[in-house]
């Protein structure tokens, strides 16, 4: 089997997280009217081989079948407000996931309330508690940089791997929708906080100018649309490129924002684990909002979650580098901590070890359109 061949065959991997990033891309964008591009883009070049990584993690995405779960549980004296299981889009939905399952914690009353994990969605739960007047505190087997949270590209992708489509029900449309406009909207009051939060050119090689599916997750007027570019407007060697603008997230600085902001607003965060359901009743707050991700199979014996891995290899960082790029088979990022190279997706893989076959496959499909770029 060729590269080429071999590269198709091998199962999910960037394409899907750039429809997935998109999917909120809409024709009624406020930026609609600014489609004109004219001329060539002058990219700077993106510098990727193997003797140019420094790191790399494989990150297990806590998915569930049919969606994050977002709900309340009685579990003797206590209520338990669930948070957990929202796939490859927990960084999108964190403040709108988080400020639903705040709102439910503080219904019951209680002044004093845990929260289980410290990973993205036990931070932003609980700085939203602390908006509401709430004490809180964080009870986590670890943090970062070991913790799910850390391993994340950062991308606005709020439907990506966030559960099967023929699982979505009105009901959970309906809290998607207003979670990811709340989202969204946090997000915008992190611009200017120095690179926390940044828009960049996204380029989708191989991508169409509308998703190729409707996708069924889908929220107007966020993204801009999608602007296909001739050949003379793009500098890679491929045919078919659409540009679309998109967040990308500093994940190690806004974790560590939210941490220094939820230990200066009086928070406490705990080294705990919690082995069974006996170690959660013997808490001293009533009130448990769990944002344990993977952590909530065992604990809660949940069935239908499921890790589906990633990996990313941290290149060299390029700070000249401003622009987002995905082909079919891996895409790059650029970030403050390395230049980020992902794309893959395997669902049930327990195994956190990176494999070199991975990191070769996806150097190889950025390296198909950028090794010849025109400068
Ligand atoms: C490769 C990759 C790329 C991704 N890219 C993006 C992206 O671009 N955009 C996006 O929106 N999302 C992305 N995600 C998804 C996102 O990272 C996750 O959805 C999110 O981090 C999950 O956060 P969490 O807080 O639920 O879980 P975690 O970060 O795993 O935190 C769980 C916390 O619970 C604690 N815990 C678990 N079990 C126990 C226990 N028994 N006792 C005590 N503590 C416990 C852990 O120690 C930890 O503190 C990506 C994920 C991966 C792997």
């Amino acid at each position: 089997m060729d590269r080429r061949s071999f590269l198709h065959k091998s199962g999910a991997m960037g394409l899907a997280l750039a429809m997935g990033a998109s999917s909120c891309s809409t024709g009624n964008s406020i930026y609609r009217k600014n489609n004109n591009i004219a001329g060539s883009r002058h990219l700077p070049r993106i510098n990727i081989s193997p003797d140019r990584i420094i790191k790399e993690t494989v990150g297990l995405r806590p998915y569930r079948l049919s969606g994050p779960r977002l709900e309340v549980q009685q579990l003797g004296q206590k209520t338990i407000v669930h948070n957990y299981g929202h796939g490859g889009s927990g960084f999108s939905l964190s403040w709108g996931m988080g400020q639903i399952a705040a709102t439910k914690a503080a219904t019951t009353g209680e002044q004093n309330i845990a929260i289980m994990g410290c990973g993205i969605m036990g931070l932003t739960t609980a700085r939203q508690l602390q908006e509401m007047g709430k004490s809180v505190t964080i009870y986590a087997k670890e943090l970062w940089p070991k913790i799910t949270s850390s391993m994340a590209t950062g991308t606005w992708s709020p439907a990506h791997l966030i559960c099967e489509p023929d699982r979505i029900t009105p009901e959970f449309k309906a809290t998607w929708e207003q979670a990811c406009s709340f989202s969204f909207r946090a997000y915008q009051n992190l611009l200017g906080l120095g690179d926390m939060v940044t828009w960049m050119d996204h380029y989708i090689i191989g991508g169409s100018r509308v998703p190729k599916e409707a996708p069924l997750l889908h929220l107007a007027g966020q993204l801009p649309a999608r602007v296909e570019l001739s050949k003379k407007q793009h500098p890679f060697r491929a045919d078919y490129v659409v540009n679309q603008p998109n967040m990308v997230f500093n994940i190690p600085l806004y974790l560590q924002k939210l941490t220094n902001d939820f230990l200066r607003f009086g928070g406490k965060i705990q080294i705990k684990e919690f082995r069974t359901l006996e170690d959660v009743d013997e808490l001293p707050e009533k009130c448990v909002v769990n944002c344990t991700g993977l952590g909530a199979k065992e604990l809660f014996n949940d069935e239908e979650l499921m890790p589906i891995s990633g990996q990313l290899s941290f290149l060299i960082p390029q700070p000249e580098i401003n622009y987002r790029l995905s082909t079919p088979h891996g895409y790059i990022i650029p970030r403050k901590d390395g230049l980020v190279l992902g794309g893959n997706a395997i669902r049930n893989n327990w195994n956190t070890t990176p494999d070199p076959k991975q990191t070769e496959l996806m150097i190889a499909a950025v390296n198909e359109v950028v090794s010849h770029m025109r400068s």
